[in-house]
């Protein structure tokens, strides 16, 4: 076994920490070799429900669970810790306006951006999975120029997982057999899911997703339309929002970029944008990723189509909006 790690989640005590918390320490996450001490934080309004989380976590018995530790004193949360899943936002009321939501959860990611400077290991590696999450994780990187921007992410893993499912159950294929779709943009309902470069394991070796699927109109409607509303209609379905699926996201997110991607396999990941595909600079914007030896790179070289580019600049615009309306709330 390789020596222990820290991994904080903030807001650790919600639907989706509970979800992800036997899945970080069962190993989902960072490889069945690895043993994990879990910081967990979150606001006095919920340190009992996280107190009860963290004795549920003793008396699951994880052997590679070396530790917990359930805090509201953001230092002592952050303290050397070396992967971190932020899971911690505002949740968005009825009637909020969007400005309102952002100037919240702008305040929120301003100051853990400070601790996290501060208290956190060298060369940490950040997901933001709690909305509006790319820009959440902009403010981040913002507010802590000493962490590399290249280690500060957001999810939009769960998007990409959905898409796959899309297209395995309309090719009735296992979905282990479909790769390489790509969630572009914002994780928000402006997202572009995109299946134009997906590929199919079958009998007879690889082929396009686009021409099993043979069906141009259900591509650029309902698969699109299906994937951006996935998480509506979860609520709608569960009167509460989706939490199982985008605790195993993280875990995907984080396992492969820390273990890396397959060959031939790609992934999607909110990243800092350095202009690639012609996506403005200085926004998190979802790509699609390969991983290596705990570094991401923007799959290089793809044909977009007239199609695809309006679809990926609409989700850029939205989020440069985003940005300034973020900044707004800073003054
Ligand atoms: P969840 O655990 O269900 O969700 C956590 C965050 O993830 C939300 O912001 C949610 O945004 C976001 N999210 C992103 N993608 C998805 C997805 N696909 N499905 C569902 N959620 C997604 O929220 P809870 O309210 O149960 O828990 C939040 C925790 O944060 C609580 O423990 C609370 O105490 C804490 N908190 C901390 C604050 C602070 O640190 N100052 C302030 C407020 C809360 P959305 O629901 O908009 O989709």
């Amino acid at each position: 076994l390789k020596p222990p790690v820290k991994i904080l989640v903030t807001g650790a005590a919600g639907q989706i920490g509970y979800a992800i918390m036997p899945m970080i320490a069962r190993g989902k996450m960072l490889g069945p070799d690895q043993p994990v001490i879990i910081h967990m934080l979150d606001i006095p309004s919920a340190s009992e429900a996280s107190g009860g989380l963290k004795m549920e976590l003793i008396d699951s018995a994880l052997p590679l669970l070396r530790g917990v530790v359930a805090t509201t004193d953001v230092a002592q949360a952050c303290k050397d810790v070396n992967f971190v899943v932020m899971l911690a936002g505002f949740p968005r009321k009825e009637g909020m306006e969007r400005k309102e939501l952002l100037s919240k959860n702008v305040a929120i990611y301003k100051a853990q951006a400070s601790a996290l400077e501060q208290h956190a290991a060298p060369n940490c590696k950040i997901l933001v999975v709690a909305n509006p999450a790319n820009t959440n994780a902009l403010i981040l990187k913002e507010f802590a120029p000493s962490i590399p921007p290249k280690n500060i992410t957001c999810l939009t893993r769960l998007d990409h997982n959905r898409a796959l499912g899309q297209l395995s159950e309309r090719l009735n294929v296992h979905v282990g057999d479909v790769k390489n779709v790509i969630i572009w943009g914002n994780h928000s309902s402006t997202q572009y899911p995109d299946a134009n470069h997906a590929i199919v394991k079958t009998e007879f070796g690889e082929k396009s997703a686009k021409e099993l699927v043979a069906n141009d109109t259900w591509l650029k409607g309902e698969f699109i339309s299906t994937v951006q509303q996935r998480g509506a209609a979860i609520i709608k379905a569960r009167k509460q929002s989706s939490s199982l699926s985008a605790a195993s996201a993280a875990c995907d997110h984080m396992h492969d970029w820390i273990l890396g991607t397959p060959k031939g396999t790609w992934v999607s990941m909110g990243v800092y944008s350095d202009g690639a595909y012609g996506i403005p600079a200085g926004i998190i914007y979802s790509f699609p990723v390969t991983c290596n030896k705990g570094e991401w790179s923007i799959v290089q070289g793809l044909k977009i189509d007239e199609f695809s580019r309006a679809k990926m600049e609409a989700t850029a615009n939205e989020l440069v909006e985003e940005k300034n309306l973020a900044y707004s709330c800073l003054n």
